[in-house]
């Protein structure tokens, strides 16, 4: 028998005194982790499938339960980490690729809490966003270059198909299919209520979903599931996704134990079949290309809609940008390396990539240097994790925000980053009929809602403190950020001063 070497990572630590047998732990733990011991009259647990969900800590009604990590330790290593070896054991035994969910959980920098945002004192006065009106609405997409307007006020230039945000914050890409239909359900009214949009993913459009197709986003992925003209015409706007900050130069994969008959009828894809979608778009090897598919796109759709095209954050993003910009696209989104996946090879979502802080900084200024910033918006996500962190995106030139893990948390995911597994006890990341019922969408849409508005009010507070009563005129406006503890490189990069200058 070969041996397993895995020792679980976390541990369950009941409070006997507390615990009534009530055995709510493992009705809800769909790992299987609790089990009730009827000769012993009392709840045992097997830790070894607990992912630390919190599922069971919430939902004990005496307060008796706790997970803590366990303080088995091997014999310290500085050159082979615990985690290291763990892993390959998993791999001696399995003889596969690692998964993981979620997004890069690795130590490296997070610039967002390297950047001061600047207040007024004295002079250039603040604006108090309770008394005095305040602009959070964006338009994304191409911008004429100069606006001119007839006697009687009308507007003489050009306008491009554009979508209207009320507030700054959009929900990212993410697939029926590797959410629940109730998570999407959540996502739709949230954005239908706040005038906002959010995005199907590459899984296709749910025929239920249709009627909210004025507050979607419709994905066009290298595999092309679930797209056909009646999903073109249904969205506000078409993404090409090129890449994912999760995983930048790979396709998608979702486990066929999530595609269950609704889930395979909107992809268009037999069920219980993985759906793997191709590194590259098989018809795009370049810039003329993907300028092919766009306008394809648009002929498709009578002109009438923008196009997105999204990328991972790479080394060469600036460049990449500025072709995409030229391509005929409306909008880029950058995706950074830290963004949500529903799965993805480990080492591919915890070594590739860069932070979208930088790459976003790097695409803002080349795109003025060529002077063909008015040419496309940019959207950007992974990962934003709070109001402020999204008034610093804005000063570094997004015109927007993709919130994918935020939006996720306010639905009640605890970042277990197991959503490959296909089991989330909170009944997001799942297609598990039993599972998918825990999400009750009016309340899913509620706190979504509710988070946006909350972030809406913060982003206001933020830009009155600075002065600025609109987007428009915080986007791209370095001046209201300072470094700190950064070195010359990241400054020039970020293209800020540090604080005291
Ligand atoms: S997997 Fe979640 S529900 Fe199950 S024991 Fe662990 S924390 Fe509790
Ligand atoms: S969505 Fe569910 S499975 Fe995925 S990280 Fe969140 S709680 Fe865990």
């Amino acid at each position: 028998m070969m041996i397993d070497f895995l020792y679980p990572d976390y541990e369950i630590i009941r409070n006997e005194k507390r615990c009534i047998t009530c055995k709510v732990c493992a009705r809800q733990c769909a790992n299987e982790v609790h089990a009730y011991d009827e000769e012993l009259d009392c709840m045992v647990a097997d830790e070894k499938n607990c992912v630390n969900c919190q599922r069971c800590v919430s939902l004990c009604p005496t307060r008796a339960l706790k997970i803590v990590k366990t303080n088995n330790v091997f014999k310290e290593n500085a050159n082979w980490p615990q985690v290291l070896i763990t892993e390959a054991y998993r791999q001696a035994a399995t003889g596969g690729v690692l998964l993981s969910s979620m997004g890069n959980p690795q130590p490296y920098p997070v610039y967002w809490d390297k950047i001061l945002i600047n207040a007024s004192q004295v002079t250039n006065p603040s604006i108090d966003p309770l008394r005095e009106p305040m602009e959070t609405q964006t338009f994304l997409g191409k911008k004429p270059q100069t606006v001119k307007f007839d006697k009687e006020g009308n507007l003489l230039s050009e306008s491009y198909p554009h979508l209207k945000l009320e507030v700054p914050f959009m929900f990212s890409a993410m697939s029926y299919g590797s959410i629940s239909k109730n998570a999407h359900e959540s996502l739709a009214r949230a954005a239908t209520e706040l005038g906002t949009f959010y995005n199907t993913g590459e899984g296709g459009l749910h025929e239920d979903f249709y009627k909210y197709g004025e507050h979607t986003i419709v994905q066009v992925a290298s595999g092309r599931f679930g797209v056909h003209k009646k999903y073109l015409e249904a969205g506000a706007a078409i993404e090409i996704k090129m890449g994912q900050g999760a995983k930048p130069g790979i396709g998608g994969h979702l486990p066929g134990i999530k595609v269950g008959e609704d889930v395979s009828k909107t992809r268009m894809i037999p069920q219980g079949t993985d759906a793997i979608s191709p590194a590259p778009h098989h018809d795009i090897y370049s810039i003329e290309d993907l300028r092919q598919l766009i306008f394809s796109l648009k002929e498709a759709t009578h002109y009438e809609k923008p196009v997105i095209v999204k990328i991972a954050a790479v080394h060469n993003v600036a460049a990449i940008a500025s072709g995409i910009a030229r391509s005929g696209a409306d909008i880029i989104s950058i995706d950074g390396y830290r963004g949500g996946t529903g799965a993805a090879p480990t080492r591919i979502r915890d070594n590739v990539g860069i932070p979208i802080e930088l790459a976003l900084a790097a695409v803002d200024a080349r795109l003025r240097d060529e002077g063909i910033r008015n040419e496309v918006s940019i959207v950007v996500g992974g990962s934003i994790r709070s109001a402020s962190d999204a008034v610093k995106a804005i000063a570094l030139g997004a015109d927007a925000i993709y919130l994918g893990t935020a939006a996720l948390l306010a639905l009640g995911c605890h970042l277990c980053r197991s959503c490959h597994g296909a089991k989330c006890n909170w009944g997001i990341a799942t297609q598990r009929p039993d599972l998918v019922k825990r999400l009750n969408p009016e309340i899913g849409y509620e706190r979504l809602v509710n988070l946006i508005h909350a972030w809406d009010h913060e982003v206001k507070e933020m830009m009155g403190g600075m002065g600025i009563n609109s987007i428009e005129a915080l986007r791209g406006n370095r001046l209201m950020l300072r470094g700190i503890g950064l070195s010359e490189k990241e400054l020039e990069i970020l293209g800020i001063a540090h604080a005291g200058e």
